[in-house]
């Protein structure tokens, strides 16, 4: 393993990240027509949507692939698979997103997809003994109108697992149909409720969206790297503690940073906002978090203490229990201390 400090992925989306196999056998098993004829001809279409350079084509690839993610038994077996495979890649706690209801076509509620994964979740923890989170999120699908229902029964049920390995909720799907902040009702109710709140924001949009996100209380930005362009918002993020979630080689595929060297996530890091290094999608980006470390050393500005440092950073916003976070820093900061010795 190439980096060898406990590493962190805040923002992994559940149906962008699994093995290509069991997708593709799934999919045989219930019938799924498929845009490939065989699992290559799939990889080979996921890396064609990958580079189509913008979001909502990419976001095309999670029509396919929650199509076979509709009864509790492809659920678990994917959430355990990806907790299998990050484990093996020396991470050492994830949350990982999914929303509910993308998973309810064939009759499955909202609650029964969560309680899907959360058994995957216990499989997956159980058998390789890291930790996980789970993030439900809430679908920006096009006019907030066309799922409120559903976004709204995501928003009233999340706090109910918040004990049973849910750590908090999201907004995902596409950026910029109609203003975030449309969404606010839903995020007031979450709030309410005592959920924590998260939010993708300021990827494909500006720094506006990122604002909007902050006012609906988001602790932590999922993206957001379009804050940079306004410095007065970066500086309240670092004064506040809101976190980033930066996925470089997302932004790059979606074409919402044109290359690695003009990402600003550096210049964000430096002037002291929390910024964390994750990988979105590992499959359809074909990324893992060491390929991310690489572009960060290699393309990004970044040294390599600003891994650990920013995997420090990664500890302190996320939702792990205190002992464990207690732990995971320790150990992070051991590693801190060797390299610069
Ligand atoms: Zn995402």
């Amino acid at each position: 393993m190439k980096y060898s400090f406990p590493k962190i992925d805040l923002h992994l989306h559940l149906d962008g990240s699994f093995r290509t196999p069991t997708i593709w056998e799934l999919a045989m098993q219930q019938g799924v027509e498929m845009p490939a004829e065989s699992p290559e001809g799939f990889e080979e279409w996921m890396k064609k949507c990958s580079y189509s350079g913008s979001v909502n084509e990419f976001l095309l690839m999670f029509d396919v692939t929650t199509q076979v993610m509709q009864d509790r038994d492809s659920l678990i077996r994917l959430t355990r698979e990806l907790i299998e495979d990050i484990a093996a890649q020396g991470v050492v706690y994830a949350e990982i997103r999914f929303a509910p209801q993308l998973h309810t076509r064939k009759g499955m509620t909202q609650r029964e997809a969560i309680e899907a994964v959360l058994e995957g979740r216990r499989q997956g923890m159980e058998k390789t003994g890291i930790d996980i989170g789970i993030i439900c999120c809430m679908m920006c699908v096009g006019d907030e109108t066309v799922n409120w229902d559903a976004n709204m029964e995501t928003a009233m049920i999340t706090h109910e697992y918040l004990d049973k390995g849910v750590v908090c909720i999201d907004l995902a799907g596409a950026e910029g149909i109609v203003p975030l902040s449309n969404f606010a009702p839903l995020f007031a109710k979450a709030k309410e409720l005592g959920t924590p709140i998260i939010c993708h924001a300021g990827d494909s949009q500006d720094w506006k969206t990122v604002k909007d996100a902050i006012d609906m209380s988001a602790q932590r930005i999922g993206h957001g790297h379009h804050i940079y362009e306004n410095p007065a918002l970066s500086r309240y993020a670092a004064e506040h503690g809101i976190a980033l979630e930066i996925c470089p080689t997302s932004n790059i595929q979606c074409q919402t940073r044109e290359t690695y060297q003009l990402h600003p996530a550096w210049n964000l890091y430096s002037i002291g906002i929390p910024v964390t290094i994750n990988t979105d999608n590992m499959t359809m980006s074909r990324v893992t978090l060491d390929d991310e470390y690489d572009h960060c050393l290699q393309e990004m500005g970044f040294e390599y203490e600003d891994l650990i440092l920013m995997n420090i950073n990664s500890a302190k916003v996320s939702f792990m229990k205190e002992e464990k976070k207690k732990e995971v820093l320790a150990e992070l900061e051991r590693c801190l201390d060797e390299v610069s010795e």
